[in-house]
């Protein structure tokens, strides 16, 4: 009997923002493939499963794209139930869209489990709104792995026109934080950065534009970061976290 996928999003982290179908799916599945940023208290609630890591970690593949497309064919010809659980949302940036259409090309029965990306979740936890009435009516998520690509995206923007939110562009952000200025944003436009954002770990730095740009927003992690820029950065909507300007989150 032909098994099935459910390419899952996992949320930002914490398992508190997982969707109730999310969970559904991990307490049924008997295998589930994760990524790197997938929290652990999220895999335990698959109990009944093997769980099999296919991330990346440290710029090395686990395993290749098209390995992980064969072996989820391969279960599900099994007859198994499996969850392809990816951060976030799995069709931002998680390369799920991929997935998916490697499972319509196989005849792979599947369906997608959207969830809370982090482009928008981490900001709101940080208490930042990406879009404000009379500070941003748009919002644009962007990549900052690749210069080029990131140079396009902006390219075509009006200079502190939308928020900004720049996924896998942490260890790029000077670049980033410069290359913006030289495009005509304000060196005094807002800006944050969120690391390890939903964590107990959660590291808030708030400042400008020109801050990153000068190498001034340095937080020590591993983890995930992301930056947010535009007016809409210098909100802090939330109750509690502390939160430094233009200095460096471990106070170092
Ligand atoms: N599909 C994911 C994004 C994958 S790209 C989603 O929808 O959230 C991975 C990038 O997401 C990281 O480089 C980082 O910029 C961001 N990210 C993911 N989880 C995060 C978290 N908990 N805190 C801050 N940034 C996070």
């Amino acid at each position: 009997m032909m098994g099935h996928v459910s390419i899952v999003g996992a949320g930002p982290g914490d398992p508190g923002l997982l969707t109730r179908r999310a969970v559904v799916r991990l307490r049924q599945a008997d295998l589930v493939l994760y990524d790197a940023l997938v929290d652990v208290r999220v895999l335990r609630i698959a109990r009944r499963a093997q769980r099999f890591f296919v991330g990346k970690r440290a710029g090395r593949h686990a395993l290749s794209q098209v390995e992980i497309h064969a072996m989820m064919v391969r279960a599900a010809r099994k007859g198994r139930q499996v969850v392809r659980l990816k951060g976030g949302d799995p069709f931002v940036f998680g390369r799920g869209g991929e997935e998916a259409q490697a499972l319509q090309i196989a005849g792979v029965p599947f369906d997608v489990i959207p969830g809370v990306t982090s482009a928008f979740g981490i900001p709101a936890l940080a208490g930042i709104p990406v879009t404000h009435r009379g500070l941003a009516s748009a919002v644009l998520v962007a990549s900052g792995h690749d210069e080029q690509v990131f140079a396009d995206t902006i390219a075509a923007l009006r200079p502190n026109g939308v928020t900004l939110v720049v996924l896998m562009g942490y260890g790029r952000r000077m670049s980033i934080a410069s290359h913006l200025i030289g495009q005509g944003w304000a060196r005094d436009t807002p800006a944050a950065i969120v690391a390890d954002g939903s964590l107990p770990q959660q590291q808030i730095w708030r400042g400008t534009l020109e801050g990153i740009a000068g190498g001034r927003a340095a937080i020590e992690t591993d983890g995930p970061a992301l930056l947010v820029i535009g007016q809409v950065a210098a909100l802090t909507l939330s109750a509690s976290e502390p939160v430094q300007r233009q200095k460096t989150a471990s106070g170092a």
